[in-house]
């Protein structure tokens, strides 16, 4: 049976160390401070939004919430991001994403002040990832698969890392975080010839795909590290990743459960930017 790498101890863990932070940076007469902007009521959203005001509050971070109806303008929108860029007491910003098609996200996410952008939505954040210049935030779910390799022991160096996905929210960063921990990296994609014989070649198996169940036991190979991203709904209407978990629970030597698993990570890694990036704004 494979080891089960939950996300809670991760996130426990740094939970722990940021409270610290944020308390000093209080000491500084700094309050850290996210805004958290939604546009409509996805569920997937609301359940994020929930998940990060308890995390924030567990750390000590205060939220101010932007809440927009799905008929609001691309100008509403704007005008909401350039009022966080000129706020001076809020330090981050999480815009939830994909925005209703009427706007143009790719100009709303380039108006964000990159000094605020924590979950790696600017151009300049993901260059920053690009070149590790250490000067923008990767974006928060490619990190927190980051910070599980770490809390778990694993040392990448050398090791062939085979990353299913290649988003700009997910795979393409953490393609990039993985090299730069030293690890051979491959990218998976729909174009791939034969998935399953790139993925059974993974010593470090991450899949973020969105497609539930698709990582079987063709896949999967004796030892190796999985990390499930997906969080889908299968056909019973339960939560699922994209592993197949009890193939991967018989093959795998570690497997992240959905849910519980990089889930749950993703909202202390947002907490950690914010205390970052209120060290840096001030
Ligand atoms: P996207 O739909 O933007 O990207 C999916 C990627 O997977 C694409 O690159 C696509 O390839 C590839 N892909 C899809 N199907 C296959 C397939 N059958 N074989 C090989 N590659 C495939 O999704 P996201 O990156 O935004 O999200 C991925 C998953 O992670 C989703 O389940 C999402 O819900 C979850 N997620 C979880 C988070 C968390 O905190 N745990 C946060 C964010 C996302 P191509 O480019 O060729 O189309």
């Amino acid at each position: 049976m494979a080891e089960h790498w939950k996300g809670a101890p991760v996130a426990q863990a740094l939970t722990e160390r940021l409270i610290v932070k944020a308390n000093q940076l209080k000491v500084q007469g700094i309050v850290p401070t996210l805004a958290i902007v939604r546009v409509g009521e996805r569920p997937e959203d609301l359940s994020y939004e929930r998940g990060a005001l308890k995390r924030c509050e567990k750390v000590g971070i205060r939220v101010k919430q932007f809440t927009l109806t799905k008929e609001a303008s691309h100008g509403d929108l704007m005008e909401v991001i350039q009022q966080i860029n000129v706020d001076r007491e809020i330090h981050g910003c999480l815009l939830f994403r994909p925005l209703p098609a009427h706007m143009d996200e790719d100009a709303i996410c380039a108006a964000l002040d990159p000094a605020k952008d924590v979950d790696g939505i600017t151009a300049g954040s993901l260059a920053s990832v690009f070149t590790g210049s250490g000067a923008g935030y990767p974006p928060c779910t490619a990190q927190a698969c980051m910070e599980i390799l770490e809390h778990y022991g694993c040392d990448l160096t050398g090791k062939r890392a085979v990353v299913v996905g290649r988003s700009l929210v997910v795979g393409r960063p953490l393609a990039m975080l993985l090299l730069r921990k030293n690890a051979t990296v491959t990218v998976c994609h729909t174009r791939t010839a034969d998935l399953p014989a790139e993925c059974r070649r993974a010593e470090v198996l991450i899949a973020a795909a969105g497609v539930a169940n698709m990582i079987g036991r063709d896949h999967l190979t004796p030892g190796q590290l999985v990390l499930d991203v997906g969080i889908n709904v299968d056909q019973d209407g339960n939560l699922v990743g994209d592993v197949d978990f009890t193939a991967a629970d018989e093959i795998a030597g570690a497997v992240t459960p959905v849910p519980g698993g990089v889930g749950a990570v993703t909202t202390s890694v947002l907490a950690a930017h914010v205390l970052q990036a209120a060290e840096q704004i001030g």
